[in-house]
């Protein structure tokens, strides 16, 4: 591998930089990753064999994020392919320990983030969440981009590989007929499309950074529900994210609607664990 290694830093760099030291990262859950130490400093280096244009849909999105100016964003050296591999070459953040600050300006830094709109809903790339294809065709309308773009895909995903009946099918229909009562209006926003607690990085100076976004506008409810979706994250993040940008009343009981995209998500990349949940939304709702 260190030739890899070596030839992702040439490339990227276009200089005579060496790889002295190369230590693995765990904590993705798609692909592989390593610390990169040379003699010009540290990178971060993540690559798989099977998605190639992965990254280069990964480097857009963080350019994307990071042009917002709102929140932190790793530096993007270069994403690319090599030997059948695709990677991603980046700045290395050394990770700190996350403190009262960092939830603040964390969300104070989303919000402001999710100020930053586009005419419609979408992006004008598709892109990807997790190793799945994310579909982000431009629809004016909320509601239509969510179940064209969103829940149709998966459902059909799931449906080919038998994880899911006919009559679930048949509730998710009931529900899209009933989304535009139940999703309030708002403008698209800026999203990191797959913001949970994994994909959020702290540095040495406690502050924090986005990683691996699934990057689209949409609704900003759906964000702030995904972040929801695996226990949350600190009370002072949702404190300071409304005081800066209020959220519209009752999104509480919208969160599991919201949090239907992801479910189906992980029910297509892990198994049939997420089902249950799914279900639930379902009868809650149609
Ligand atoms: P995957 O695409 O496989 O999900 P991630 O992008 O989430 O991989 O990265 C895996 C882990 O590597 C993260 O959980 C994080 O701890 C660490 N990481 C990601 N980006 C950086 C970076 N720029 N600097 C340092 N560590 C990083």
């Amino acid at each position: 591998m260190v030739d890899f290694f070596q030839s992702v830093l040439t490339s990227a760099l276009g200089k005579n930089d060496v790889v002295l030291r190369h230590q693995p990262i765990g904590g993705g859950c798609i692909n592989q990753a390593v610390r990169l130490t040379t003699v010009s400093g540290n990178y971060f280096l993540k690559w798989n064999k099977a998605q190639v244009d992965m990254f280069e849909k990964e480097s857009l999105g963080l350019k994307l994020l990071s042009k917002s100016g709102k929140v932190s964003i790793p530096k993007v050296y270069q994403s690319g392919e090599l030997e059948g591999k695709g990677y991603l070459l980046m700045e290395y953040i050394e990770p700190g320990k996350m403190d009262r600050g960092f939830w603040q300006q964390l969300g104070n830094g989303l919000a402001e983030m999710h100020k930053s709109t586009n005419a419609q809903f979408g992006l004008n790339h598709d892109n990807y969440i997790g190793r799945l294809y994310q579909k982000n065709t431009f629809h004016a309308d909320w509601v239509d981009f969510f179940i064209n773009c969103r829940l149709i895909p998966q459902i059909k995903l799931a449906r080919n590989a038998g994880l899911i009946s006919t009559d679930i099918v048949a509730r998710f229909e009931t529900l899209y007929l009933q989304l535009n009562d139940l999703m309030p209006v708002e403008k698209p926003a800026l999203l990191h499309g797959d913001l949970w607690s994994g994909n959020i990085h702290c540095d040495q100076e406690k502050r924090p950074y986005l990683i691996d976004p699934a990057v689209y506008y949409g609704h900003r409810e759906a964000e702030l529900a995904f972040t929801q979706l695996f226990g949350g994250f600190d009370e002072l993040f949702y404190n300071s994210y409304e005081n800066t940008y209020p959220l519209m009343s009752g999104f509480d009981s919208r969160v599991d609607l919201f949090n239907l995209y992801p479910l189906l998500v992980h029910l297509n990349l892990f198994g049939s664990s997420y089902l249950g949940s799914i279900v639930n939304t379902l009868k809650k709702f149609a």
